[in-house]
């Protein structure tokens, strides 16, 4: 049986992996646009910060080879042609199929593409991205930077960036970070604190226009409110598309079964798969990199096996690093709020018949591993919420009392 896939990120690399270590023998064919092996966007971050770029090849750089794989690098796939079992890539090559992984992630969004055509401009989504925006940083000695978009990638970003030494001013079109992660008051809060215990110059209820350039080199950027200011280096990341086209020919996602098929001999998984969610039922992109993992198991498993169910995806936020007050959020903000806090500790719970309907934990996060897995359960905990909140205690203390049987680990 060959099996091919579509992309070489976080889901592509899992499902490959499960295979061979599961015992399948046939060819694999891994198709990407970029040049690298598998990578952690989740990582990139850090090599931009100054980590080694190593450290984004979260399994290994030799990963082709190890687990022998036909790496076709550099050239993106443009159609499905689900009738013959053949994908055909931008450079005219045709690849045949037993079986398919789709998993081609998601791309950044940019209001004027055409900005990312001035030196100076970049998006802050792939390796390819990273690798640019470091050389760039290296070759004229920034010291300063404009990131647009307040969103996770964005904060991200600013975040790395600044463990770097830039100076970086963060532009939010929203009332609070994190806007997607966040209720109004804990973003409002863990905005305040960012902005205290990092020193970025936070700009909210603003967006980036115009950018300033002087034969193709960015110079400054103006504001909505028709302010300016000088910068040589811009990163925008106000949004994502999931990269569906080639299989759907729209960038709404790809519907998946509970087996992750998209058609009888085509998995997909990661952030191009819509799911439905574990707790709500909503169908939806999950895009982290817990759901992406597990989806891909769930292919791996049933193309091996023929069994095994995708449970549904949640919608956790982890933003912890390069800063030393964790945000972590799931769920949705609606119900009975349950709110503790103290100094730079804010814990919020919703609840909604008893149980948890979503939460957010900013600054000390300890106990957040036993919030998810009640909130997954969704055991009632109207009584014990506000103990919990308040005073976190060891694993076998809530095992006890709570009668979860896993409730030690945070979801990272
Ligand atoms: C900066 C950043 C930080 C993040 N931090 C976190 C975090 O802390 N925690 C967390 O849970 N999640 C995080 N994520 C999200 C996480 O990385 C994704 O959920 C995960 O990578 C999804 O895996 P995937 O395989 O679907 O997509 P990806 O890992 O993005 O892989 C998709 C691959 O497909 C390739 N591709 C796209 N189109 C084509 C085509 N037409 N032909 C061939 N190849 C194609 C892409 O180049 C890419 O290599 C972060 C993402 C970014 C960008």
């Amino acid at each position: 049986m060959k099996v091919v896939t579509v992309g070489t990120g976080m889901a592509a690399a899992e499902f490959v992996q499960r295979l061979r270590l599961e015992g399948l023998k046939g060819p694999i064919t891994m198709i990407g646009d970029e040049e690298f092996p598998p990578y952690s966007p989740c990582v990139i971050p850090f090599f931009l910060a100054g980590e080694p770029l190593e450290t984004v090849y979260w399994k290994g750089r030799d990963f082709y080879e190890r687990y022998g794989v036909n790496p076709l690098l550099g050239d993106p796939v443009t159609e499905i042609d689900i009738e013959r079992r053949q994908v055909r890539t931008s450079g005219g090559r045709i690849e045949g199929y037993d079986r398919l992984l789709y998993a081609t992630g998601s791309r950044s969004w940019y209001p004027k593409p055409q900005w990312l055509e001035t030196r100076g401009v970049f998006g802050f989504k792939t390796l390819t991205d990273m690798v640019a925006i470091d050389r760039y940083v290296r070759e004229n000695r920034i010291t300063r930077a404009v990131v647009f978009g307040g969103g996770f990638i964005g904060v991200d970003a600013a975040l790395a960036l600044r463990h770097r030494g830039l100076e970086i001013t963060l532009v939010h079109r929203n009332t609070r970070l994190l806007s997607q992660m966040t209720d109004e008051e804990g973003g409002r809060f863990a905005t305040a604190k960012l902005k205290e215990k990092t020193g970025i110059d936070i700009r909210l209820k603003s967006t980036v226009d115009a950018i300033i350039a002087d034969h193709g080199q960015l110079t400054g950027v103006r504001f909505s409110d028709d302010s300016s200011m000088e910068t040589a280096l811009l990163i925008v990341s106000i949004g994502v598309s999931p990269n569906s086209e080639p299989m759907t020919g729209e960038d709404r996602g790809v519907a998946v079964s509970a087996q992750m098929l998209a058609d009888p001999s085509i998995y997909c998984a990661g952030d191009v798969a819509v799911t439905p969610h574990l707790v709500d039922g909503r169908d939806g992109i999950y895009a982290t990199y817990p759901n992406a993992m597990l989806q891909a198991r769930t292919a791996a498993r049933h193309l091996m096996h023929g069994d095994g169910v995708y449970p549904g995806s949640i919608n956790t936020n982890v933003l912890k690093k390069h800063i030393d007050f964790p945000i972590v959020s799931a769920g949705s903000f609606s119900g009975e709020a349950v709110t503790w806090e103290q100094g730079d500790i804010w814990r919020r719970v919703y609840l909604k018949d008893g149980k948890i309907n979503g939460y957010l934990i900013i600054g000390d996060t300890r106990m957040s591993g036993y919030v998810y897995q009640l909130y997954r359960s969704q055991k009632r905990v109207d009584r014990s919420i506000k103990a919990i909140l308040a005073s976190p205690r060891h694993d076998g203390y809530y095992r006890e009392m709570l009668g979860v049987r896993d409730c030690g680990s945070s979801v990272f």
